[in-house]
């Protein structure tokens, strides 16, 4: 690492202020308005910034070098989720039943101070950066699919994204090399229509019971069957629902259930087969059936050059043990919607580990992080913006 002359750029008092001001307004998906208004206000009064709005709630920012050069995106997450806050921090939640429970405002917050040194350094860019506040990240479909849908982003050479989280040493950059950074996530739901009838009299109903269990039997035949070993798969049914009385056959059952994936090729297989299993399997009782598949989040997958990028940049500005060898991530994100315009790097930023005093995991009513880690996000994004972006 070296000490780089726009550390001293790096907004620190606003980085914490902001973060916290975004900690106690959160608002939820789709619903960023407040949100949205406050983050164009701050670039706004940054300068240099010229900054539209591709959906209701998002904000885009660009702001040109002197040169020409490359283009690249950064993007912050901004929602909050319908979290019942429970840290004690003097900075909770203003809105009742409504959290940063993700981390988000970290993101924004990052985001904003990286925008701002960058708006400083514009004259020795060569090229363009812009950078998204991007809506409704925890609720499928997702702002991403929308933000690339307005058809404002083109002619990208790269996306980069942060995610906060627990668990990891404070202020470390989790990078994977290549490959998959987090699972496809996607959702099922079925009704099983069979006929009920007494329980002593079974032939003279359809038990969808029986065909319920039998399919998801099979479900679970996917993963160990049908995929290969190496292709990581997850196929969970989560739930299941059917019956109200010892002695009756009900109508219907009602399950559904949830699949990981991070081949998009072994992501349609699987959903093919789901659709296939129920068919016959209903077709063999004469029972019928509806199925709701929803697609919801691809996996993230890095690109081997950006993620190289990234990470000297990183090595630039941190020491050495700051920037340790990155795993995937348990969770999903739509932050693979991007995939679509441009090469990704989604990196995550260790927001404490219990050791050090963090113990609950994003999404957690209690969720806390250490704010000390925001900074090395600032100087990860600023200096991998300064490595893509020189001559
Ligand atoms: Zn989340
Ligand atoms: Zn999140």
């Amino acid at each position: 690492m070296e000490q780089q002359s726009w550390f001293e750029l790096i907004p620190q008092e606003d980085l914490i202020k902001w973060r916290r001001y975004f900690h106690q307004h959160p608002e939820l998906s789709f619903k960023e308005t407040a949100t949205s208004k406050k983050i164009t206000e701050i670039l706004e009064s940054f300068g240099h910034v010229e900054v539209t709005h591709p959906t209701s709630t998002s904000v885009l920012g660009t702001i040109t070098g002197n040169y020409p050069g490359k283009k690249i995106l950064l993007r912050a997450d901004i929602d909050g989720l319908p979290v019942a806050e429970e840290t004690g921090l003097s900075f909770s939640s203003h809105n009742d039943g409504v959290m940063q429970a993700c981390g988000h405002d970290t993101h924004t917050a990052i985001l904003l101070a990286t925008t701002q040194v960058l708006t400083q350094l514009r004259s020795k860019l060569h090229g363009t950066v812009q950078v998204i506040f991007q809506h409704a990240e925890e609720q499928v479909p997702g702002g991403a699919k929308e933000v690339v849908a307005s058809g404002l982003l083109h002619d990208l050479d790269g996306v980069i994204g942060l995610h906060i989280m627990t668990g990891l040493k404070t202020g470390s950059i989790n990078i994977v090399d290549d490959g998959p950074v987090s699972t496809g996530a996607d959702a099922f739901e079925v009704t099983i229509q069979g006929r009920g009838s007494h329980g002593s009299m079974p032939q003279e109903g359809v038990d969808p019971i029986t065909v319920g269990t039998e399919i998801v039997n099979q479900l679970h035949t996917i993963t160990s069957r049908f995929t290969p070993p190496k292709d990581l798969n997850v196929v969970t049914v989560g739930k299941f629902n059917a019956g109200t009385a010892v002695n009756v056959l009900p109508d219907t059952a009602i399950f559904g259930g949830t699949v990981r994936t991070v081949d998009e090729s072994t992501r349609q297989a699987i959903a093919d087969r789901i659709k296939k299993i129920i068919k016959n399997t209903c077709d063999t009782y004469g029972a019928t059936y509806k199925l709701d598949y929803q697609f919801a989040y691809a996996a993230v997958q890095n690109d081997a050059l950006l993620a190289q990028l990234v990470k000297k940049s990183a090595l630039k500005v941190l020491p050495k043990e700051m920037v340790p060898e990155g795993a995937m991530m348990s969770g999903s994100e739509d932050f693979s919607a991007y995939g679509k315009v441009a090469p990704l790097c989604f990196f995550l930023l260790g927001g404490g580990t219990a050791e050090e005093g963090y113990p609950y995991s994003n999404h957690s009513p209690k969720f806390i992080i250490n704010e000390a880690a925001l900074i090395n996000g600032v100087k990860t994004e600023v200096a991998s913006v300064l490595e893509l972006l020189k001559e």
